[in-house]
C-alpha cells in the first residue's frame, strides 16, 4: 500500500462519482485528513500533488504544521476540522487557512476578533449537525425543516455570525453518522444541501461550499454535491491512535 496508489484510487473514485452526478471533479477539492501521522508521512502526500490538508486537534498541528510548511515545495493549505475550545481560538489562527469546524458563535466571535485588521477575512464553514446523533458537534440542524422553534434558533445563530465582519463564511461542513452501508448516509448528505439552500436564500449569500463525506462515504457525499471530501483512512492507511 503506498500513498501515491492511494491518492489515485481516491481521485478516480471521486471522478465516477461525479460522473454519476454529471459534475466536474474540478468542483471537489480533496482534503487529506493527516490527523496522527507525523510531517515525513504528510511530505510524501504532499508530493504526490496535494495541497489541501485537515487536522483535528490544535496541540499536534501546531508540532506538525511549522515543519510541513518548511520542507514543503508547494504552499499547503491547511483545514482545521476538529472542535475547537473558544479559549484555543488564538492558537488556530496563525497555523490555519480555513476553519470548517465553527459550531458556536461563542467560536466565531472569537475568532473574528482576533482576525480584526488583517486585510484578509478568515474562511470557514459552519460545522452543523444534521443527524441529530448525540455525540456530534454543530449548530443544531436535525429539525429545522419540521420545527419553526428550532429553525428560528438556528438562522439566528447563522445571522449573526454571517454579520461578524472578520469572517467570509464559505458554507457549511458535518460529519455523517457512522453506518454500515454507505447508502445510509445519503439522506443525511442531502439535508446539508438543503439547508445550504435554504440559509443562501433566506440571507442572500452564495455559501457555495459543502464539507462533507470521508474514507467510508465520500463516494455519495459527492454524487449529492459535496465541495470537499476530508479523507483519511484511504490515503494514510489505518490510524495508529
Ligand atoms: C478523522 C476525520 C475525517 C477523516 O476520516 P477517515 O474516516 O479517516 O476518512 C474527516 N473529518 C473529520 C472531522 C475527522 O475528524
Amino acid at each position: 500500500m503506498s500513498i501515491v496508489t492511494n491518492v489515485m484510487r481516491v481521485r478516480e473514485t471521486i471522478a465516477e462519482a461525479c460522473d454519476r452526478a454529471r459534475r466536474s471533479p474540478a468542483d471537489v477539492t480533496l482534503i487529506a485528513v493527516s490527523k496522527t501521522h507525523p510531517p515525513d508521512v504528510i511530505l510524501q502526500a504532499v508530493e504526490t500533488g496535494l495541497q489541501h490538508f485537515g487536522e483535528n486537534r490544535v496541540e499536534e498541528a501546531g508540532m506538525k504544521i511549522p515543519v510541513v510548511n518548511a520542507q514543503s515545495p508547494q504552499p499547503v493549505v491547511w483545514h482545521m476540522i476538529g472542535h475547537v475550545q473558544s479559549r484555543k481560538a488564538k492558537e488556530v489562527v496563525p497555523l490555519f487557512q480555513v476553519v470548517q469546524s465553527v459550531d458556536s458563535l461563542k467560536l466565531a466571535s472569537k475568532l473574528s476578533t482576533l482576525v480584526a485588521g488583517q486585510d484578509q477575512k478568515l474562511p470557514v464553514l459552519l460545522e452543523v449537525n444534521v443527524s441529530g446523533e448525540a455525540a456530534k458537534y454543530g449548530l443544531p440542524a436535525w429539525d429545522w425543516q419540521t420545527d419553526a422553534e428550532a429553525r428560528r434558533r438556528l438562522w439566528a445563530e447563522v445571522e449573526a455570525v454571517l454579520a461578524l465582519p472578520g469572517l467570509d463564511v464559505r458554507g457549511l461542513m458535518t460529519m455523517a453518522p457512522i453506518v454500515d452501508d454507505m447508502e445510509q448516509t445519503r439522506p443525511i448528505f442531502a439535508s446539508l444541501a438543503a439547508l445550504r439552500n435554504a440559509l443562501a436564500e433566506a440571507f442572500q449569500r452564495p455559501l457555495p461550499e459543502l464539507s462533507m463525506g470521508m474514507t467510508d462515504d465520500y463516494p455519495v457525499a459527492v454524487e449529492e454535491g459535496a465541495t470537499m471530501v476530508r479523507v483519511g483512512r484511504a490515503i494514510f492507511g489505518v490510524r495508529q491512535s
